[in-house]
């Protein structure tokens, strides 16, 4: 979930949100959602909460904070109940307090529900206008959904019914979980953005109950299996009688538009995307970068976590010594974000410290998943450059991110894109490399090993959906 897309605070991608949904008849979920939402924690450290129907009523529990932090024993006592759903939230907005804490929780006609959601609705301001709703930043376009939702509520709907009637309007991306009394409804839009599977908890034989998550490993940490992705526009009902699938939106025409970066940097590297293991598909992209931009050089190092798979890949294919030169610091959050050019380079020291007796003096090839405003790649290369490194020779796992995204992650405006607005060599100057490739998107596509188009309109400027006319200036669709 976002609101107005704003820039991105410490130059990097980010991730906006993941969501899970667990109905165990019998058993109280809410252990097995803390451990698929820890699961899920790289999809958002901002926020992160869980809602239980228990007792005839819907409980909520949320807070600013990781998964670890916001969950006490307590807590998951409180949300007793075989129906939950949970979300981890990372804001693309400014409204990063306790309000905008997913899930949302709703109460009308009588009808209690909840809402968690991983996406971005672009026409959020026309939705708001047409239903008569100031639009402010405090407010989420998750927000207006479940607000939308009320209204058609107190007008008769069913939540399913509501949820078919103010989805049909949406546009964008959604992959959400709805919570109602003995259902959890999950919804994927028409293009299928951003990931949601389905899996079973219990064996083959005695199926103890059933499971939506964005990553497959978030069934994998509770003993659930893999069923298949939901597919775009459809919804699967989980109740204690079993799974029902209906196809609620008419899918957008042609393949799914499933986020390319999903593969690149943002999904985890044992996650399952279309049948393809996005580890395997990143050491792929190391290997076809090594084929299409060779140098001579004494190491290859990976930045930390995407870099090092295709790093691997990249030594494998190019006979160059694999080896680590950068120590990440898993334990930064947002709590260091600093939102000025300056303190943003300075953030990189916080999150890595280099390896100095694996670089001194040696000609490095180091490997990143992308370059986003280039801040940070600068400040990195300077870093190694002071621990001695004789040359760095940077290789990019993607093709340079010159459009911004409105499917659920945080870019900055198509202005503060390095890529953008300058050449190759421009950028290496700007970076200050000895030099710069990227993988080109038919080789990244070959890495993966897609037969089929994903969205790649960061890369490419083809939007897949609408955006909206003020944000998407310049762009080719
Ligand atoms: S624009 Fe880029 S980051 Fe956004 S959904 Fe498409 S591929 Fe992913």
């Amino acid at each position: 979930m976002t609101s107005t897309p704003e820039i991105s605070s410490d130059g990097q991608l980010k991730e906006a949100c993941g969501v899970v949904g667990i109905v165990s008849p019998g058993l109280d979920a809410s252990p097995l959602c803390f451990d698929a939402l820890y699961a899920l924690q790289h999809r958002g450290q901002e926020s992160a909460g869980m809602a239980a129907f228990t007792n005839n009523h819907i409980t909520v529990v949320k807070d600013n904070g990781l998964v670890s932090h916001v969950f006490s024993d307590a807590a998951l006592r409180a949300l007793a109940g075989s129906h939950v759903i949970g979300h981890t939230r990372y804001s693309t907005s400014g409204s990063a307090n306790w309000t905008a804490a997913q899930p949302v929780f709703r109460s009308a006609a009588g009808t209690d529900f909840a809402l968690g959601h991983n996406g971005n609705l672009t026409n959020t301001l026309a939705l708001a206008a047409e239903a008569g709703i100031e639009y402010t930043s405090m407010l989420s376009d998750s927000d207006l959904v479940a607000e939308l939702m009320a209204r058609e509520i107190e007008e008769g709907a069913t939540v399913s019914q509501a949820l078919a009637t103010v989805l049909a309007k949406a546009e964008g991306a959604f992959s959400m979980v709805i919570l109602e009394a003995g259902a959890i409804h999950a919804v994927r839009d028409p293009h299928g953005f951003r990931p949601l599977c389905l899996g079973t908890l219990g064996d083959a034989d005695a199926v103890g109950g059933w499971m939506v998550a964005s990553e497959s490993p978030a069934l994998d940490v509770v003993g659930a299996t893999f069923v298949r992705e939901i597919h775009p526009g459809e919804m699967v009902t989980l109740t204690s009688a079993g799974v029902t699938a209906t196809q609620l939106l008419e899918p957008a025409e042609g393949p799914t538009k499933l986020c390319i970066f999903e593969f690149v940097y943002f999904a985890r590297p044992d996650t399952y995307l279309m049948g393809h293991q996005v580890h395997t598909a990143r050491r792929r992209m190391g290997e076809q970068l090594a084929a299409v931009a060779p140098v001579e050089a004494d190491i290859v190092m990976g930045v930390p976590d995407s870099g090092v798979p295709a790093a691997e890949g990249y030594a494998k294919a190019s006979g160059t010594p694999f080896g680590y030169g950068l120590v990440k610091n898993r334990y930064i959050g947002r709590t260091f974000i600093s939102p000025n050019q300056s303190h943003r380079a300075a953030s990189v020291k916080r999150k890595l410290n280099p390896l100095r007796e694996n670089i001194e003096g040696q000609r490095l090839i180091v490997v990143d998943d992308s370059i986003v405003r280039g801040t940070t790649t600068k400040a990195l290369v300077k870093m190694l450059r002071e621990a001695g490194a004789a040359e760095v020779h940077l290789r990019i796992s993607s093709p340079p991110f010159a459009w911004p995204c409105y499917f659920g992650i945080d870019t900055p405006t198509r202005d503060d894109l390095l890529a953008a607005h300058h050449t190759l060599e421009e950028m290496n100057d700007f970076i200050g490399s000895d030099s710069l490739a990227f993988l080109p998107l038919d080789l990244l596509r070959r890495a993966i090993g897609l037969d089929q188009e994903c969205c790649d309109a960061c890369l490419t400027g083809n939007y897949p959906a609408p955006v909206p006319v003020t944000l998407s200036l310049g762009a080719r669709w």
